[in-house]
């Protein structure tokens, strides 16, 4: 059994980039822990900070359940603002003291070194993620840990959410779990609704004519949602070499590259 330790910003990322993934491990025995860095509160056209932040328990404990992922670590900072209210250093101690808990063998996260991110949210999790993992080994990094009790741990594997195709060097078939994805996407309903909306919005501004988005009401997501993520896992499919349907594709790092010193050996894949 591996442990697998996911850092995302909102809810839903993971969901959206790796839920077919996630609920392979998680399918196959292996414990997923998820921490989500931010409250969601800003995340809707209809509901205040307040309401979003009273749905968010829900809608993540719902999502967590359709996966199989073992626990969710809610963090609270503020939605849009985590890079301005947790300074870079105490967001990473924070993330290496939960890989120091934790153990992961496997972390999963955003990608500090992909292009066009225009979420700051995003980036500082994914800035805070990837040197927590890459340092948490090392006893001098954050030694205030060590009193507490929390010793040094090695991440193995860093699997990174990826945007763009250019990025992405793995890919897991996800025939048996696509349906999972999208029912646990669902569950994220305040975020479903804002996405629709939010391509509403893009279409009355552009001035297109697409009826049926102009048609739609946001709260009946679930086609649209479904549609998205089964055209963009099939899209990964016919990339990725693998004889399935839909995959997903991660820029993924695995012992920080030891494998080009044992050239005729192969390390096994999880999943
Ligand atoms: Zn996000």
């Amino acid at each position: 059994m591996k442990r697998v330790l996911v850092f995302e910003a909102h809810g839903d990322d993971m969901e959206f980039f790796a839920g077919g993934t996630i609920a392979k491990f998680a399918a196959a025995g292996h414990e997923v822990i998820v921490v989500v860095a931010t409250d969601n509160d800003k995340g809707s056209f209809e509901l205040g900070a307040d309401e979003m932040r009273a749905l968010r328990d829900r809608e993540l404990n719902g999502a967590a359940d359709v996966l199989g992922v073992a626990r969710v670590i809610p963090l609270g900072y503020s939605d849009g603002d985590l890079a301005y209210d947790a300074p870079p250093r105490e967001l990473r101690g924070q993330f290496m003291r939960l890989i120091r808990e934790v153990k992961p063998d496997i972390m999963f996260t955003w990608d500090p070194f992909a292009p066009y991110e225009g979420h700051p949210d995003h980036r500082a999790v994914a800035v805070a993620a990837n040197e927590a993992a890459s340092f948490a080994h090392f006893p001098n990094f954050y030694p205030e840990h060590a009193a507490d009790g929390v010793q040094p741990h090695y991440v193995s594997e860093h699997w990174y959410f990826a945007k763009s195709p250019r990025d992405q060097n793995k890919f897991v078939d996800i025939d048996a779990h696509i349906d999972t994805k999208i029912e646990a996407l669902w569950q994220h309903e305040a975020q479903m609704v804002l996405t629709v909306a939010d391509m509403k919005c893009q279409q009355q501004a552009s001035g297109l004519n697409i009826p049926w988005l102009e048609a739609l009401d946001p709260h009946d997501y679930r086609d649209v949602i479904a549609k998205q993520m089964k055209a963009a896992g099939r899209a990964a499919a016919g990339r990725s070499g693998l004889d399935c349907t839909y995959a997903e594709g991660f820029r993924r790092t695995r012992f920080g590259g030891i494998e080009s010193l044992a050239k005729d050996q192969q390390i096994a894949e999880d999943v």
